[in-house]
């Protein structure tokens, strides 16, 4: 199948002779692309900080909780308690029969995000069981005083570790948010950037559409797609550019879910475009002529806008220019 891309939807959206024109044209990396691609960039360095602070903060958690258990264990070593070993070792047993309802339960149901929470619940119980047990047994052994003591060393060791890389969480936390705040960029953790090389082409086989959103924004369970446009600021958002993003909304409903709404972004302006019926109706409109165009070869201006073909980069090479 031959791909319409979202770029081209939104020079044909403009007018139809300036995305016949752009067909001819060679790829050339102008004053738009360049500033296109210092954007991306810094876009991608905010990812990549975005996700170093949930990695950090993954280590943060597990280095303290080994910092308690390891603690708890040391403490147990100091102290010889029957009571106890045997409040731990009812807890273990408790544990356990609740991973067993667990796993039956993991095995009954349909539901597959349900069934993932019982399989998730089905690691955890385990382990919390097997740490209770651990006590139970260290409370039954007689006091050692030098393993408890080493215990509490290495908790604190854990704990200096844990310490360090919540520093390096907040370092990456607050490198984020100045790169958010320099392309003031909206809410959202970003997933997705176009770096105009190796991110992935979203592609719609329903409608034989295909593109690449500047950004793609995860805000609570949704993923918006946002456009970013580089030069003169409108007084408000240009139609081609809601086609743009309309084709980039679609791409989104089909590779993830079907967003409630894009982002036009122009500088510091930002414009949320619902995600409407007739928005996508009209896109589907303009991606039929442009393959009918593609077969017939009958491509024409379909205005008569004077400023639109002064703004135009192709009306030097136009034959039908008003201006
Ligand atoms: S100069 Fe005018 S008619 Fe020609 S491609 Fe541009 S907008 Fe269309």
């Amino acid at each position: 199948m031959d791909y319409i891309s979202a770029g081209d939807i939104e020079k044909y959206s403009y007018c139809p002779l300036s995305w016949w024109l752009s067909l001819k044209e060679k790829n050339s990396e102008n004053e738009g692309v360049r500033r296109h691609r210092e954007i991306s960039n810094e876009a991608k360095r905010g990812m990549e900080e975005y996700q170093k602070k949930g990695d950090f903060e993954k280590s943060v958690m597990y280095l303290a909780v080994g910092a308690t258990l390891i603690a708890l264990v040391g403490i147990a070593m100091l102290y010889s308690s029957f009571p106890l070993a045997i409040a731990f070792h009812s807890i273990s047993i408790f544990w356990l029969i609740v991973a067993l309802y667990m796993l039956w339960k993991a095995d009954v149901l349909v539901v597959q995000w349900k069934k993932m929470t019982f399989e998730r619940m089905m690691v955890i119980i385990p382990l919390a069981s097997m740490v209770a047990s651990i006590f139970a047994i260290t409370f039954l052994l007689q006091p050692n005083f030098l393993m408890g003591y080493l215990l509490e060393v290495l908790s604190m060791l854990w704990l200096i570790g844990a310490t360090f890389f919540l520093y390096l969480s907040l370092k990456a936390e607050m490198e984020y948010s100045k790169i958010r705040k320099k392309l003031k960029l909206p809410d959202g953790e970003i997933i997705y950037v176009d770096d105009l090389e190796k991110a992935p082409l979203l592609r719609s086989d329903k409608y034989g559409i295909q593109g690449r959103p500047d950004l793609l924004l995860k805000v609570s369970d949704n993923y918006i797609p946002v456009e970013i446009k580089t030069g003169r600021i409108p007084r408000g958002p240009l139609f081609s550019h809601i086609m743009q993003l309309t084709a980039y909304m679609v791409l989104v409903e089909e590779n993830y879910k079907t967003p409630p709404y894009g982002i036009l972004k122009y500088g510091p302006q930002i414009y949320r475009i619902n995600y409407e019926d007739d928005l996508k109706k009209i896109l589907l409109q303009k991606v039929d002529e442009m393959r009918k165009a593609l077969k017939t070869g009958e491509v024409h201006r379909n205005h008569h806008r004077v400023s639109k073909c002064l703004h135009c980069s192709r009306r030097d090479i136009c034959p039908e220019r008003l201006a």
